[in-house]
Formats: C-alpha cells, sequence, structure tokens
C-alpha cells in the first residue's frame, strides 16, 4: 500500500523540462501506487476550466490516463490553481478535496491543507486571500474573457512576486501556533502541506502527543515526492537530509 503526495508543481509552458518531468512521473511512479494527493499550486496560473491551453491540455490527459489505470487521484486547490474546478475533475477523472480534508493514513487521522492558510503572520497575503477567494469575486472574473483573465492573472503575479521579495523569511513561512491550533481542532497528530517551498519532516510534542508535520517540496528544480507505505513517510527531495 503506497500512497503519494506532491504540491507545487507550478506547472507552465515555459519550463517544459518539469511537465516531462511529472508526464513520466505519471506513466511510471505513479501508475504502481494506490492513490495520488495533488496538494496545490499544481499549475502556476489557472484562469478558468474553459482555457483551451495545450499544455494544461497535455497535463490533463496524463492525470486522466492515470485514473482511467485505477489510480484514484485527488486534487486540492493552491493558492495559484484555486480557480481549478468540476470542468478539470470531469476531465482528469481527479476527486476536488476541500482545504482542509482530513484522510485516514495507513489508520493515521491525517490533515492534509495546501498551507497558505497556516502563514498567519503574513496579514497582508490573508487579506488578498479572503478577497480572491470570495465566490462573488470568482464568479465576476471567470465571466471576463479569456484574454482579459490572462492580463489580470499577470498583473496579480508581477504584483505578488514584487510583495514577495520585500518580505521577511519569516514571514513567509508558517506560523506554529496555527499548526498547532489547526492540528488540535481537527484531533490529528499528522498534518501534511506544501505552500512554503521548504520540505523537511518537523516532529514536535503537543499536550504530550508526538506530531509530524510534512511539508511538501516544489518542483522548480527538481521532483519532489512523498510516499507513504505502511505508515512509513519517505520524503524524496535531494534537499532533505535522509
Ligand atoms: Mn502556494
Amino acid at each position: 500500500m503506497s500512497i503519494l503526495f506532491i504540491s507545487d508543481l507550478h506547472l507552465d509552458p515555459s519550463r517544459p523540462d518539469i511537465t516531462e518531468t511529472f508526464l513520466e512521473f505519471l506513466s511510471n511512479e505513479a501508475r504502481t501506487a494506490d492513490g495520488l494527493y495533488i496538494l496545490g499550486d499544481f499549475f502556476e496560473v489557472w484562469i478558468g476550466d474553459d482555457d483551451p491551453d495545450p499544455h494544461h491540455a497535455q497535463v490533463m490527459a496524463g492525470l486522466r490516463e492515470l485514473t482511467d489505470a485505477g489510480v484514484p487521484a485527488y486534487f486540492m486547490h493552491g493558492n495559484r490553481d484555486f480557480l481549478i474546478g468540476d470542468g478539470f475533475a470531469r476531465q482528469t477523472g481527479c476527486q476536488l478535496l476541500a482545504d482542509p480534508t482530513v484522510i485516514d493514513l495507513n489508520g493515521v487521522p491525517t490533515l492534509l491543507m495546501h498551507g497558505d492558510t497556516l502563514c498567519t503572520d503574513d496579514v497582508e497575503y490573508q487579506q488578498f486571500r479572503r478577497v480572491v477567494r470570495n465566490p462573488e469575486m470568482q464568479r465576476a472574473f471567470l465571466a471576463k474573457s479569456l484574454e482579459e483573465r490572462r492580463a489580470l492573472a499577470a498583473r496579480a503575479r508581477g504584483e505578488s512576486e514584487a510583495s514577495t521579495q520585500e518580505k521577511a523569511d519569516a514571514i513567509m513561512d508558517v506560523n506554529q501556533q496555527a499548526v498547532e491550533n489547526v492540528m488540535r481542532k481537527y484531533g490529528v497528530t499528522q498534518l501534511i502541506h506544501g505552500h512554503t517551498h521548504r520540505p523537511a519532516i518537523h516532529r514536535f510534542t503537543v499536550d504530550d502527543l508526538q506530531m509530524t508535520r510534512i511539508v511538501l517540496g516544489d518542483w522548480y528544480k527538481q521532483k519532489s515526492v512523498l510516499r507513504v507505505t505502511d505508515g512509513q513517510l519517505l520524503l524524496a527531495d535531494n534537499r532533505v537530509e535522509a
């Protein structure tokens, strides 16, 4: 029994080598797994399920082959691709998951999140998030032409990059209190998330309970995969000490 977790691939036509790496991963490693969880920021940008982008179509066809082969695949939104909708789910056979979601992972109740909501020290981002996650804002955005949406998305990305460069490293990481609060709230001892691009397995104690927080790595320059086999965690990322 082997379950795979990935996030933060930021797939984009500008990095065809990473898309190629992902398609290979789908037809090899993922094909022999018992499930694949994608925890957000799978695409660098997503302006709506009606975007006929050939790069996105190629990635989706790869996912469809995986689910057609009988491997269940699950998708949770990130802060880049939160507009992925039912059209994507229908075409790929992926099941959309709410953020957060609790799953039973080899008998261990495990909380899955993208991770951006844990970065509570970044007050400016949390305000921005509330605006763009507002369903009415999203409806208004999706009602615009593809050209208009593309231009707006490019502008938002530029602004986000500029503000990210000004922020201190610590602000961009998760807040430990926010982590403990959400784990207590959902009654879990294990949390898996991405978003921060700081792959690691953290162990700590809360209320005398041993907690584990696994942070998935990004795919900017390499593949990063968490494999859970019979409760054993293997974070395959060349930036993490084994
Ligand atoms: Mn993210």
